[in-house]
């Protein structure tokens, strides 16, 4: 037998009927905040996440899955959703025709890291990216969003962190400070880091090694006057609608972020973040396009998930359809099709079965009620109704099915 692959999963319910919840609890938040939905191709070429997402960063070193198609292209699962949104902001000339733009995406994302819980290689994301706005409101409005979908889809138990990064006024000074501190102590730093030093020496307060060691005593990013300001009138906007703290050592993953950076956290672990976003004010024009601020956040849905529990949706109450002979097989299906066109959630139709193992079906389906159809109800033209809850049965006429069982669920 061919088996999965590993790091890959199969979603079941009720699994999958919480992944719809969130989802739906996201769509109705960002439609109340106006955002559109952009629907970007799994698969892109790999110089588009190289030259985004960044050659220092370990999604582009080693957690990318990347191919050669027969035309001899070198393409690339997307690992994350910003590449391609912008790409298609660009692409589409947004800029030139309505520059501002609140684009929110759905999807999977791929990325070949150790499979460990909270950690897939293929993996959901829901995300926003604002295009367009440099002021504050839009980091605090991007901000308010994200808590709006985690608070709407019942996260109860979450934290958040922001921090400035700074701009490319004030930021260089600060790595410059920073490598001359961790090269003090070079050898106490994990291998990992000893790389990072190198091509990303922020990245090094986010190791999940000795990311928070370090960070303790590490000098502190100095923000020049407009990213203070900028950062300030965030922070008044978020004042009073979310909770949040500074953490001067939050840095996130990715080499595009300026100023504003976030994170959401449940729980402990090095699995701890549902959600990370910041502005990105030079990605577009990296990219091609023209100088375009932006800001956004994407949300690991498995992750979201886990924080809020498992607590089951709720199930509609289902009729489950029986038939006890051949001869009722007709009838059986023809009402069971005809609940289902009016609204009603019918099951059922295993009429190859007998009795015991029909009403077995309907149990484990989560039935509330079964529509029995026999010889003798065919020839009454009835259908026995019998109610799983109490045991009681009861007669109806076939012309009455419809508001019966309306009446009862
Ligand atoms: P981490 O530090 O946990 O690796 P990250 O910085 O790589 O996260 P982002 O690229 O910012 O994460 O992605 C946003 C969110 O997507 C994360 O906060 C997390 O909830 C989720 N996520 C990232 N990688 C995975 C994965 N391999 N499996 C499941 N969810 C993931
Ligand atoms: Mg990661």
């Amino acid at each position: 037998m061919t088996k999965l692959v590993r790091g890959f999963r199969d979603i079941l319910a009720p699994q999958s009927d919480y992944f719809t919840e969130i989802e739906s609890a996201a769509r109705r938040v960002f439609k109340l905040a106006g955002a559109d939905e952009i629907r970007i191709p799994t698969v892109e070429l790999k110089e588009l996440f190289v030259k985004s997402t960044g050659d220092t960063t370990d999604i582009v070193q080693k957690e990318m899955y990347s191919f050669e198609d027969a035309g001899g292209r070198t393409l690339a699962l997307r690992p994350e959703g910003t590449p391609g949104v912008v790409r298609a902001y660009i692409e589409n000339n947004f800029a030139a025709n309505s520059p501002v733009q609140k684009l929110f995406y759905i999807g999977n994302m791929f990325r070949a890291e150790r499979p460990q819980a909270g950690r897939y290689r293929e993996f959901e994301q829901i995300g926003l990216e604002y295009i367009g706005s440099a002021a504050p409101a839009a980091d605090a409005e991007t901000i308010l969003i994200l808590k709006d979908i985690v608070t709407a889809f019942g996260i109860k138990n979450y934290s958040v962190k922001i921090n400035s990064l700074g701009c490319p006024e004030c930021r260089p000074a600060y790595k410059q400070e920073l490598v001359k501190y961790l090269k003090k102590d070079f050898d106490a730093l994990c291998d990992k880091c000893k790389e990072r030093l190198e091509r990303n020496p922020l990245r090094v307060l986010d190791c999940k090694i000795d990311g928070p060691r370090i960070a303790a005593n590490a000098p502190k990013q100095k923000l020049c006057a407009t990213c203070v300001e900028h950062f300030e009138e965030v922070k008044n906007l978020l004042n009073g609608r979310i909770d949040y703290t500074v953490d001067e050592n939050l840095v996130r993953g990715l080499d595009y972020y300026t100023r504003t950076v976030f994170e959401f956290q449940a729980g402990d672990g090095a699995q701890n973040a549902i959600a990370g976003g910041g502005r990105y004010d030079g990605l577009v024009k990296s990219m091609g396009g023209p100088q375009v601020p932006a800001v956004g956040f994407a949300m690991g849905v498995e992750r979201a998930i886990a924080a809020r529990g498992e607590i089951a949706p709720k199930t509609e109450n289902k009729i489950f359809v029986i038939s006890l002979d051949k001869t009722c097989n007709a009838k059986a299906f023809e009402i069971m099709y005809s609940l289902r066109v009016k609204n009603i959630c019918a099951d059922g139709g295993l009429f190859d079965k007998n009795l015991k193992t029909q009403l077995k079906a309907a149990d484990k389906a989560g039935a509330a009620y079964a529509l029995l159809l026999g010889p003798d109800e065919l020839a009454k033209n009835i259908f026995t109704l019998r109610d799983f809850k109490t045991g009681s049965q009861k007669e109806i006429k076939f012309e009455n099915i419809y508001t019966e069982v309306k009446s009862l669920l």
